[in-house]
Parts: C-alpha cells; structure tokens; sequence
C-alpha cells in the first residue's frame, strides 16, 4: 500500500509551504495526509475506481497530485521545491521549538542543514540573540533533539500494526502458508515498535520468502534464508519473517512475543520444576523428553497457568497473578459502544456530524459523542458560545432521525491558565459531556500545573479530563502533573480520565491508566478522531486499556446507549 507513503509527502509538503509563509494550504495538505493514514483501504484502488475524492480532505488538487504520484512516483511542482532545500531540514522542522519556519530562517542565517549543524550551533550558544531564540531556547532545543532521536528509532503502534498486517495479508495469499501470526512488542500493543516480527507455517518456506523479498514496499533484503529473512522497509523499519515447525510454533511465539523479562521468569519457573523452555519447545530436563510446545496456550497450561494475554507480558506481577488464578479478564477488542472524543468539521476535524454519526453506526457503536474544541483554540477553529448553543441544537435535530444511537453534545473545553474554563456554567451545563483539556503552558511548574487540572475537574459539570499528561510521542513530553492526586479527585468526583488513542497521544498510557483503575477511576476511550477514517484509533485505546489489565466495567465505552444515558445523567 502506498498510502503512508503519500500521507508522509503530503506531511513534507506541508512543511515546504508553511516555510515559506503559504497560508491555508500546509492545513490542507495535513488534512489530506491524516485521512491517508487513517485510509483502510489500499489508496491504488480507490485511485482505479476514481474514487479518490471521496476520502476526506481530498479535493480537486490533491487528487491530482495522488494520481500523478501513482502514475510517475513522483509530484513534480514538489520536486522543484524539494530540490532547493537540503534534506536535513526536514528533521529540523520536526524538532519541537523549531518547525518549518524557524529551520528555514536557522539555514538562510546560519547554514544550519541538519541535526548535526543545529546540535554544534547550540553547544557553541550561535542561536542566543537571534530573533525569536528566547534565553531557554538552547536548553529546550537540546531537549527536542533528544526527543527527536529516541522518537525515530521507534515506530508509533497504529503505524507498525497497519505495516505488519498489510505483510500478512500479503503473505497469506501464498496457498502453502498454514499459520501466520504477528509476534513482538507489536503483538504485545506496545505504544512504539522497534522492529516487526513475524512467523508462520509454511508448507513451502522458499515460495513464502520470495513472496516476502518481492513485496513492493521492501526497500532493502538483508538477509535471505528458508527459516529467516530480514529486510527494511521503505518506512526504514526492519521486518523479520521467521518460518517454523509447525510443532514449534507455539514455543518460537512465545520466545519472540516477549518481553524479556517475562520470558526470564518463565524459564526460572521452569527450571525449578526440572523443565526446560526455549523457542523449540518445552522440555524434560532429566528426559529432553518435548511435553509442550505447538500452541502457547498448552506452554502455560503446563505451568498450572491459564494463557497470558501478550498484552499482560511485561514482568508487571501477571505470570504470579496466573499461578495464583487471579488474572484479570481484561477488556476485549470490539467491546467498545461508542466513543468520547470525536472532531467534526464544525472546529478541525473533516466531516459533518451526520456523516461521522453514520460511521460510528456503522461500526456497530450505539452512541458517540462530539467533542470539538472551545473558543480559546483559535488555530483549531475551537467554537464560541453562539456556536455551541447552535451545535447543541443541530446535534439535537439530527439525534431524532436515529433509532437507538445517539449523538452526544459534548465539547472539548480547555482548561485556562488560571483553572478556569473556557465556558461558563451556563453553557456547560447545557451539553451532554463536559471534556476538559489542557491545550497550553505546559512547561508550568508541577505544583501549578496539578492545581489548573484540579481546578478543572472539580467543576460540576465535568466528565472526562483529556489526554491527562498532553504527551506527543518523539515530540513533546508531558507536562509535569500529579497525576496520583489528579486520579484520587478523578474517582471522588467520578471523573473519567481519557485514553486518548490518538497514536502519537496514546494518553493515559498503559502504567498511568492501571494507577488510575488502581485509585478507582473508570475510564474512557477517546480516538480524537479528525476524519471518519480514524475512529478506528479505538483499537488502539483498547490495547491500552488490555495492557492496563482493565476490565470492561473499567472502561466506559463498554456501556450501552441505556447505561450510558444514566450514568451522565441525559434525560431526553
Ligand atoms: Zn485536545
Ligand atoms: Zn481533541
């Protein structure tokens, strides 16, 4: 699928533009490229459908520039551009506290090109004084160049399982493969991946790895052999296939699901029990007599343990919890009802309300709730109180061509410096779910930032705290909170803290949301959805509530329209 790789152009285009002060466009071109991550299906064949301007965000120009990209793989406007600025800048623009127009001004004043330059510039104090550098500026740019790096030597999960699943399709087609399974820290939902793993069963291994070799988005083969081949990936991701006994199927996933620290304690258990495990099987040690070893379910059966969802194997007390009998049955993919947090394009998401209702019931859900932005979020097109008011009845008027599913009034309503809302009582009081955020100051002290959020949560009318920590993954850390406190208010008040499951959110994350279940929170699953395409974030969330050992009681999207109703309290 080339769809990453025209969401990625897209993204540099934006870039491009937005360097040289081009309004408007760098938003259009963003938008384009979320809808093409978000795409589930394979862009070339919308393309031979023509059907590329019914993905949101796609217009008449873009549209052009997809199929001229399909047809040349290249775009050629963008080339010339691309052509007079050096490849480095791209990594500048997405250091945080630079972007696209402080790179292009760092490069007119200083030569910066790349990393390398901007980290010796920095160390040599080049940047204090220039316009626009503040006197923290080098300490924070150090800061993001650090973020930066650990950010790209791994992968975001939604980006990797969309990668890994799309060789699996591929591979499947293959007649000889019999089994087929995803292993690693992508097997076990981790928020980034380092590399992807995959094993199967094949009748004919050599037929598998060709198929594998050829596949278009492979960029290099590293190695090339009947049992394993390694490559990397256009994405620059490594991509290991492993094809195995069918007898060992179940040790080697196992082995490579990890983590390392499960699969060490499961050794020790073995050992004392005078058993040897390891990829090939399990063992008597006396014997070398294989007792187990075809599918992991009878591996752990053989240590008295019910099967161990790989989302639970992180060393976090689940093979004592196993042997004990207490492991938690934990929220299943497909359970949820509905979602929280949801844009439509009345602030910065892509479609209208009825649209995005029309989605959610057609994956099944039997509630949503729309949560676009206040008015303090100007860039984000965030609504004021007329608009609201004027949405709440929209949202009303649409509501009543619905049998059974529902749309929420909700909104997305910030958090102001001083613990205020952006809405008064008057207006909050009239939606169906208050979602409060933090959208700015977050460098604040921990002490200040704590008591904004608390502030926040202990209006009457709120129901959810968004994206708790305001984390990007590989671009900007958390802002320093106590979230102990935060949660302990949360479950008094039965505020729900969010996960949000926007990708390069993943907020809560797995530890923070099993403290917030631990303190007596229930929680909710917000994809933060821009486009239709991305309500399917919501898997995303669940593998963070799964490794959160949550239940579905423990998450909110489990409950129907009815239970959804009473717990906030909707009358109509
Ligand atoms: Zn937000
Ligand atoms: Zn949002």
């Amino acid at each position: 699928m080339k769809n990453l790789e025209i969401a990625s152009l897209f993204y540099k285009i934006a870039d491009l533009l937005e360097m040289q002060n081009v309004k408007w466009k760098p938003q259009a071109y963003r938008r384009a490229a979320q809808s093409l991550e978000a795409l589930e299906r394979d862009i070339e064949e919308l393309w031979k459908e023509g059907t590329l301007k019914e993905i949101p965000g796609v217009g008449e120009g873009i549209a052009r520039h997809i199929d001229e990209f399909l047809r040349r793989g290249k775009i050629r406007p963008f080339e010339a551009i691309m052509r007079k600025i050096p490849k480095g800048l791209g990594e500048l623009m997405e250091i945080e506290s630079i972007g696209p127009k402080k790179a292009f001004f760092l490069y007119k004043k200083l030569k910066i090109k790349n990393l390398g330059d901007l980290e010796a510039a920095v160390k040599r104090h080049k940047l204090g004084g220039l316009p626009g550098f503040g006197e923290k500026s080098e300490q924070n740019i150090l800061k993001g160049i650090g973020m930066y790096k650990s950010g790209h030597e791994r992968m975001l999960l939604g980006k990797a399982l969309s990668i890994a699943e799309g060789i699996v399709d591929e591979l499947k087609k293959n007649r000889g493969i019999e089994r087929i399974a995803i292993a690693g820290s992508l097997r076990r939902m981790k928020e980034t991946i380092g590399d992807i793993d995959i094993l199967a069963t094949a009748e004919n291994a050599e037929e598998v790895m060709d198929a594998f070799v050829n596949m278009p988005d492979v960029r290099d083969v590293l190695a090339k052999g009947t049992t394993k081949t390694t490559v990397v990936l256009n994405s620059g991701v490594q991509a290991d296939v492993r094809v195995l006994k069918d007898s060992e199927f179940g040790s080697a996933l196992q082995y490579f699901t990890g983590n390392k620290e499960h699969n060490i304690k499961l050794r020790e258990i073995a050992i004392k029990r005078g058993l040897k495990l390891s990829e090939y099987g399990l063992f008597e040690k006396k014997t070398g007599r294989r007792i187990a070893g075809k599918t992991e379910e009878e591996i752990y059966a053989k240590f008295g343990m019910k099967y161990i969802e790989p989302e639970l194997r992180e060393d976090r007390g689940e093979l004592q919890a196993a042997m004990q009998g207490k492991l938690p049955k934990i929220i299943s993919y497909g359970s949820a009802k509905g979602d929280f947090h949801v844009h439509s394009n009345w602030s910065e998401g892509s479609e209208g309300i009825e649209e995005i209702a029309n989605a959610a019931k057609n994956i099944g859900y039997e509630w949503i709730c729309l949560t676009d932005h206040s008015k303090s979020e100007r860039i984000a097109h965030g609504l004021d109180e007329e608009k609201v008011l004027k949405q709440i009845a929209e949202i009303r008027r649409i509501n009543r061509k619905f049998r059974d599913f529902r749309i929420l009034a909700g909104s997305e309503v910030d958090i102001k410096a001083d613990g205020g809302l952006d809405f008064s009582n008057e207006i909050l009081k009239k939606l169906d779910v208050v979602v409060v955020a933090v959208h700015s100051g977050f460098k604040s002290a921990k002490g200040q930032m704590t008591a904004r959020v608390l502030d926040g949560i202990n209006n009457k009318y709120v129901k959810i705290i968004a994206h708790p920590t305001g984390r990007l993954i590989g671009k900007r850390e958390g802002y320093e909170i106590d979230l102990e406190r935060v949660f302990e208010a949360c479950a008094k008040r039965g505020v729900m803290p969010e996960i949000n499951a926007y990708p390069e959110r993943t907020d809560l994350n797995d530890a923070n949301a099993k403290r917030a279940i631990e303190l007596g929170c229930r929680l909710a699953i917000g994809t933060d959805a821009h486009s239709i395409g991305q309500l399917h974030y919501m898997r995303l969330g669940i593998a963070m509530a799964r490794r959160a050992w949550a239940g579905g009681k423990d998450i909110a999207n489990t409950l129907n329209l009815k239970e959804i109703e009473n717990l906030l309290k909707l009358r109509e």
